[in-house]
C-alpha cells in the first residue's frame, strides 16, 4: 500500500481531496487491475507472488499529482483508513510501503515517516516492514529506523521502479520467511544537488551511481540505495541521503554507506549548476535551429516541471515564441477554463482565447491565442513503452488541440500530467517528431519519451515554482548549515 506523493512547500495549492480525487484512489484488487501491466512501484510489489513464495494482498494505494503538501484532513483521512484496513487483516508476515520520500502534509512535515511509524505500532517490531521510495525523496533516520529494508530508484528519469520494488519485496519476503536478519545503515550527506544535476546518466551524478554499482557487488550486500533530496520540500530531513543493506553486518552496511557518501560529498561542487539557458535564448536558438530528420529541440521548462509540483501551466515559453512567431511550436498547458471554451466552440471551430498561468502568478501570464480547434478527446491514453516511474494510464481530462494563427499548437488538459509520455500527443493525431520545437515541463522526468527523439534537450532556466535557482527560495525549515547554501562538514553516520 502507499501515499505516493512529492510535495512542494513552495506550491501554495494544497493537495486536497479534489487533486487526490483526480488522481484516484486504489483499494484491494483495484490495485492490482490499475497497476500490474505498468512498469510502477506497485507492479514489482506483486512481482513477487511468481516467486510462488508470497501472496501480495493490495490494500490501498494513491499517487495525487505532485502538488503543494497533503491537506490534513486528507493525510488523517487516508493514513486512518491505511491502518484500519492493515489492522483488520492481522496477523501479516510483511508489509510493503510505495512511499515517495518527499511527501509533506499540514501538521506532519515528514509525512513519510509518520506513515510507516504508524505501520509499525500496528504490526509489531518483528514483522519486516519494506519501504520503495522515489531516489529524490529527503529520507530521515525516522523513517529508516521504523522499517527495515528501504530501497530507492537508482535511475533518474525513473526507468527502474519496477525492478527496485521487486527488490524490496524479494527482501522482505526473504525476512517473512525467517531466512534472513539484514542490517541496514544510513549515512546522511548535509547537501542538496540542483535539480539541474540531478539526472542520473550525467556527470557527476553518473559517478555516484556508478558507485553505488560498485558497492552493491561487496560480498553480502543486498542493496544499496543513494537518495538525492529534494529541494522543493523546505523541512528539516532535506539533505541527501546513502542507504545500504547487509545480510549480517551492521558494520559493512556503514562501510558501505559512507564510501557512497563521500563520492557524492566529493562531487558537490559539480552538482551545484549546469548551464541553462535563459527563457528567451532558448526561444533564440528554436528559431536557428534547422529542422531535419533528426527531430525536434525540446525545451525542459525547468521552472513549470510538472513532476515537482508546479501547475503545468506556464506560458513563459508560449509568449515569446508567439511574439517572435515561431513557427511549429508545441506546448501543452492544464487550462480546464480553455478547455470548456474549446469543448463549447465545437471541432473545426475558430476561436479568441487567453491561455495559461490561471493557477497562480509565478509563471507567466495568460497569452492571447487565435486559431482553429483541431481535435476535442476525453484526454485519456495508454502507453506501455517505459514511461518515467512506469506509469502506463494516463488521464488528462477533457482535452482540446489548438491550432494557433502564427505557428503554436497548443494542447489544453483538464487535468494535470507530467509530458512523460509521446501517446500524450500522438493520441491526438499530433506526431511530435514533426515539429520543430516541442516544449516539456520537467527536467528529467520528460527525458525518457523525449530524449529519443529529440534532436537536443535544452534545458531552460524559466521562473516558477520549481525554478532551478534554488537561492531565490525563502527557505524556513531547512537544516543549516546544508551545501551549497552554507559550507557544511561531510557525512555523518545517523545509522
Ligand atoms: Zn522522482
Amino acid at each position: 500500500m502507499g501515499l505516493h506523493h512529492e510535495s512542494n512547500t513552495f506550491v501554495s495549492a494544497l493537495t486536497d481531496r479534489r487533486a487526490i480525487e483526480e488522481a484516484g484512489i486504489f483499494r484491494g484488487e483495484e490495485v492490482r487491475r490499475r497497476y500490474a501491466s505498468s512498469r510502477s512501484t506497485m507492479a514489482g510489489f506483486l512481482d513477487v507472488e511468481a516467486e510462488g513464495t508470497a501472496r501480495v494482498e493490495p490494500l490501498l494505494f494513491t499517487f495525487p499529482n505532485p502538488r503543494g503538501p497533503i491537506a490534513r484532513d486528507q493525510f488523517d483521512q487516508l493514513s486512518a483508513e491505511m491502518i484500519e484496513l492493515l489492522r483488520r487483516g492481522l496477523p501479516w508476515d510483511g508489509v510493503l510501503l510505495a512511499q515517495h520520500g518527499a511527501a509533506v502534509a499540514r501538521g506532519h512535515l515528514d509525512a513519510d515517516a509518520e506513515v510507516v511509524e504508524r505501520v509499525r505500532e500496528v504490526v509489531g517490531r518483528d514483522v519486516p516492514i519494506g519501504v520503495a521510495a522515489d531516489l529524490h525523496g529527503n529520507i530521515s533516520a525516522r523513517l529508516v529506523a521504523a522499517s527495515d529494508v528501504v530501497v530507492g530508484y537508482r535511475t533518474n528519469p525513473h526507468a527502474d521502479a519496477r525492478e527496485r520494488a521487486f527488490e524490496c519485496a524479494a527482501l522482505v519476503a526473504r525476512m517473512a520467511g525467517g531466512e534472513l536478519r539484514p542490517a541496514q545503515s544510513m549515512v546522511r550527506v548535509p547537501m542538496v544537488p540542483n535539480i539541474l544535476c540531478q539526472g542520473t546518466s550525467d556527470e557527476p551524478m553518473r559517478s555516484v551511481y556508478g558507485a553505488l554499482e560498485e558497492v552493491l557487488r561487496t560480498p553480502g550486500m543486498l542493496s544499496a540505495s543513494v537518495f538525492e533530496g529534494y529541494p522543493y520540500a523546505d523541512v528539516p530531513q532535506m539533505a541527501m541521503a546513502c542507504l545500504a543493506l547487509h545480510e549480517s553486518s551492521l558494520e559493512a552496511a556503514r562501510e558501505a554507506a559512507l564510501t557512497l557518501g563521500a563520492v557524492a560529498w566529493d562531487q558537490r561542487q559539480g552538482l551545484r549548476w549546469r548551464e541553462a539557458l535563459s527563457p528567451a535564448a532558448a526561444i533564440e536558438e528554436v528559431l536557428r535551429f534547422e529542422p531535419g530528420p533528426d527531430g525536434p529541440l525540446v525545451l525542459l521548462d525547468v521552472g513549470d516541471n510538472i513532476g515537482a509540483g508546479t501547475p503545468g501551466d506556464s506560458t513563459v515559453l508560449l509568449e515569446i515564441a508567439v511574439r517572435r512567431r515561431v513557427p511549429s511550436f508545441l506546448v501543452s498547458l492544464r487550462d480546464p477554463r480553455a478547455v470548456d471554451a474549446c469543448r463549447a466552440a465545437g471541432p473545426g471551430a475558430r476561436v479568441s482565447l487567453f491561455v495559461g498561468a490561471k493557477a497562480d502568478r509565478a509563471h507567466g501570464r495568460p497569452v492571447p491565442v487565435e486559431g482553429t480547434i483541431r481535435t476535442l478527446s476525453d484526454g485519456r491514453f495508454e502507453d506501455p513503452t517505459p514511461t518515467h516511474a512506469g506509469m502506463r494510464f494516463f488521464d488528462a481530462g477533457p482535452t482540446a488541440v489548438l491550432e494557433c494563427d502564427g505557428g503554436p499548437t497548443v494542447v489544453l488538459h483538464s487535468k494535470l500530467i507530467g509530458n512523460v509520455s509521446l501517446e500524450e500527443h500522438r493520441s491526438l493525431g499530433l506526431d511530435p517528431r514533426r515539429f520543430r520545437a516541442i516544449v516539456a515541463k520537467g527536467v528529467n522526468s520528460p527525458r525518457l519519451a523525449y530524449e529519443p527523439i529529440a534532436s537536443r534537450l535544452l534545458f531552460v532556466d524559466t521562473p516558477g515554482a520549481s525554478a532551478a535557482d534554488l537561492s531565490q527560495l525563502a527557505y524556513r525549515r531547512r537544516p543549516r548549515p546544508l551545501f551549497p547554501f552554507e559550507e557544511a562538514a561531510g557525512p555523518e553516520v545517523l545509522i
